[in-house]
């Protein structure tokens, strides 16, 4: 590991387990400390806690439902009580509803509305106050944001194409305090919300380049590179790992 966040405090929303739990252990690696948000899991969120105390870094775990503007506003005060500021924010907290469009109801689009776009310009905002110039915004869109290739996830892709223009806009506000906004984009990566096996998994296995899906850790990597001093010049931008998905 390169230690390249020494000293540094990272904020990982929805981490108690899959894509977020990794980042916030890839991000401890480095040498940062790392608060969590989750909604319900609060025996996962306890372990990401542990896996970065055993990395010798500090880490406090603050239950807050994306689709909670107070909860959000509270959560970050909490992680700014716990460590001053925050130097890396990761939007990573998100919801899918793989079901044909004309059959979604109000209450589940407004759920994946509120949790995907709202959440996170709100944790954005709220974050923006505490974050000193250099920092990083880092949101978790997802291939499904530029090019769809499979039905049944048009309301999910809408919200990551939100967050792909979020991300190219508010780059633009923060260039002059030197924080990069940038927009991580995965494929199919095997967590609880998108499993490797089952019929869900085959089209999105057949469209990609590699034949597999991804490990979590391999979208923890590319995070941690964008949060770190290598990536000073990278900003506004949506970097895919697919496995060849959109390719
Ligand atoms: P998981 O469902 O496996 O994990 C989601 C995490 O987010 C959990 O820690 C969960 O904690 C937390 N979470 C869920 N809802 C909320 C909420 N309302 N408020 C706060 N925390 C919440 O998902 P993934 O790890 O697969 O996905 C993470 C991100 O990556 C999402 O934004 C997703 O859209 C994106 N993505 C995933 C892909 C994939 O193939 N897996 C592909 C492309 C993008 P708890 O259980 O406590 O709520």
């Amino acid at each position: 590991m390169s230690h390249s966040l020494e000293g540094k405090v990272a904020l990982v929303t929805g981490a108690s387990r899959g894509i977020g739990a990794a980042i916030a252990k890839r991000l401890a690696q480095e040498g940062a400390n790392v608060a969590i948000t989750y909604s319900k899991d609060a025996k996962g969120a306890e372990a990401v806690v542990s896996a970065v105390e055993a990395l010798g870094h500090k880490a406090v775990a603050v239950q807050a439902d994306a689709a909670d503007v107070k909860a959000v506003t509270a959560a970050v005060e909490q992680a700014v009580k716990a460590f001053g500021r925050i130097d890396v924010l990761v939007n990573n907290a998100g919801t899918a509803i793989p079901k044909p469009f004309e059959d979604t109801p109000l209450d589940e689009l407004n759920r994946v509305i509120d949790i995907n776009v709202r959440g996170v310009m709100v944790t954005t905002q709220a974050v923006l106050k505490h974050m000193p110039n250099g920092g990083r915004i880092i949101s978790i869109g997802s291939c499904v944001g530029e090019r769809i290739m499979t039905p049944g996830l048009t309301a999910y892709a809408a919200t990551k194409g939100a967050v792909k223009m979020f991300t190219q806009g508010l780059a633009r506000e923060l260039g002059s305090r030197g924080i990069t906004v940038n927009n991580v984009q995965p494929g199919p990566i095997d967590t609880d919300l998108n499993p490797a096996s089952g019929d869900w998994a085959t089209p999105q296995l057949a469209a990609t380049a590699l034949n597999r899906y991804g490990h979590v850790d391999e979208v923890a990597a590319l995070v941690a590179f964008v949060a770190g001093p290598d990536a000073a010049y990278i900003t506004g931008t949506n970097l895919t790992v697919d496995g060849g998905t959109n390719a």
